[in-house]
């Protein structure tokens, strides 16, 4: 991927984000606009457009991203409980094509999602 993406912005530190976790290979910030108390975006931090675009040699990418997520939960006090989800492509609702993992929590979450 040539041009930077808002995220490879955000990964870069070129553009601020409240950061709440970070590692060698993932980034997790707040989402400028929180759907839940807490509402933090867990991405990698080399490009990936989404869990479509991920290959067999990502593994060890996407587990460290499910791991950093963990850690955002326990770091954010979600001991009742969280949801992780990820939006992919135009009819999972993605808007943003560098792959994410929001992380939701602070107040009961309702089954189906719209
Ligand atoms: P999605 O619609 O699943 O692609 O999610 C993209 C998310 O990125 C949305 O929840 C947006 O609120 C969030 N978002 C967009 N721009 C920013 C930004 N600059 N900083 C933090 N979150 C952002």
């Amino acid at each position: 991927m040539s041009a930077p993406c808002l995220f490879c912005k955000i990964a870069a530190k070129e553009i601020p984000a409240g950061i709440v976790y970070e590692d060698q290979d993932v980034v997790a910030f707040r989402d400028l606009n929180p759907q839940a108390p807490t509402h933090v975006l867990v991405i990698p931090k080399r490009h990936i457009g989404s869990l479509d675009d991920a290959e067999p040699a990502d593994g060890a990418l996407l587990g460290a991203m499910m791991l950093a997520v963990k850690k955002v939960a326990s770091a954010a006090g979600l001991t009742g409980g969280h949801r992780v989800v990820t939006n992919n492509g135009p009819d999972g609702g993605q808007s943003v094509a560098h792959l994410h993992f929001h992380v939701l929590g602070g107040r009961p979450m309702a089954w189906p999602p719209g």
